[in-house]
């Protein structure tokens, strides 16, 4: 592990003013929250910051469910989130996303804010043993395309980089129009989950549209009826402990047996969360037939590109939308 200084900042201010910057390894000074993934990047020597700014017990980690909707404190943890009777109730799709991510023991550590600021499960990103990787080291090269890219996106690629954005819970709140609290030294702004994350193009190691010294304070979902008829269904290589292969979160609001209004995003196949409105669109009036639904899921794969080991999300990305409608449309 490169040596670094860690920080214990006593309040926000003091923590902000370090500049630290999320998702980018030429940054000098980085955040740490619950550890959970930060910890393996600085073992790996993945990470070498010269500063570790620590955000413990300074950000709120309530969780209030109101008439406005929902607002998560980033410090509140993935298992608060997922065992709060009020999200199991009325957002089960962020619950589901939740209790189908990582271990119990890192959901009660990892924090919500740390875990959509995840780095991606590239292989080649996270062992140094490869020179080749854009995101890592800009300009190396990208070792994925020509290599093993099994669990490498379809979506949203570039010729520089090809790495699926790793969290659950983000495609669920992309799905439910969340958006993000950022604090900085300049104030606060909000900025829609949707454009959060940056696609790869040019620049695969600037992650996010963080500006060094900004936070992550609080994740906000609207209140919509759709919420609570919504689910999360995730194909994985085995049942526990892994990540998506391929996810979709779907959200219905349902007339009899037609839809009336859908949301759904994509996870495992796209650089950042997936969302899919041609997809929703042609799903206004379907019923929960699966012949009905085909048509429409069919939609998702506008633009997907496979890469020599991923191309079969394409086909299985369509199959979890049409059963993931089923499981939600069922929903009382
Ligand atoms: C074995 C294992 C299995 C896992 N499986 C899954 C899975 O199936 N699905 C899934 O979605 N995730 C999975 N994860 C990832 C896990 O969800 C993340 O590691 C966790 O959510 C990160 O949260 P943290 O608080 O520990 O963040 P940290 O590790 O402390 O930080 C992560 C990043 O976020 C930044 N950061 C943290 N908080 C803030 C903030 N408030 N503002 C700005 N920057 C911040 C840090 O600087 C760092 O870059 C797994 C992790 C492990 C170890
Ligand atoms: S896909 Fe992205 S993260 Fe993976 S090796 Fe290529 S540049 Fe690096």
């Amino acid at each position: 592990m490169h040596p670094f200084t860690l920080e214990r900042p006593r309040d926000i201010a003091a923590a902000l003013a370090f500049g630290a910057q999320p998702g980018r390894n030429d940054a000098p000074a980085e955040y740490i929250a619950g550890g959970t993934d930060m910890v393996q990047l600085l073992q790996e020597n993945v990470r070498r910051p010269e500063r570790l700014v620590s955000l413990a017990g300074l950000l709120d980690n309530r969780i209030d469910v109101g008439p406005q909707g929902l607002r998560l404190g980033a410090a509140a943890t993935m298992a608060e989130v997922a065992a709060h009777p009020a999200v199991v109730e009325q957002f089960p799709v962020i619950a589901e996303a939740l209790l189908n991510s990582a271990s119990p023991q890192v959901r009660n550590q990892a924090t919500t804010g740390g875990n959509l600021l995840q780095r991606t499960r590239c292989p080649y990103f996270r062992d140094i043993g490869y020179d080749a990787c854009n995101k890592r080291a800009p300009g190396s090269g990208c070792a994925a395309i020509g290599g093993e890219n099994r669990w490498h996106a379809v979506l949203g690629t570039s010729e520089n980089c090809i790495a699926t954005n790793p969290s659950d819970l983000a495609v669920a709140l992309v799905a439910l129009d969340a958006a993000i609290e950022v604090h900085g030294t300049g104030g606060q702004r909000t900025v829609p989950l949707a454009d959060f994350h940056r696609l790869p193009g040019a620049t695969p190691h600037i992650e996010t549209v963080l500006e060094p010294g900004e936070v992550i304070a609080a994740i906000t979902v609207p209140a919509n009826p759709v919420a609570r008829r919504s689910h999360y269904l995730k194909v994985r290589d085995r049942a526990s402990f892994e990540f998506a292969i391929v996810s979709a979160a779907v959200a219905l609001e349902m007339d009899g047996n037609r839809i009336q209004q859908a949301r759904v995003a994509l996870g495992g196949v796209g650089t950042k969360p997936w969302r899919v409105p041609p997809v929703e669109a042609a799903l206004v009036g379907a019923s929960l037939d699966p012949a009905a639904l085909r048509p429409a899921a069919a939609l998702a794969a506008a633009g997907a590109q496979g890469h020599g080991h991923n191309g079969f999300k394409i086909e299985l990305m369509q199959r979890a939308i049409v059963r993931a409608v089923e499981t939600a449309g069922a929903r009382a």
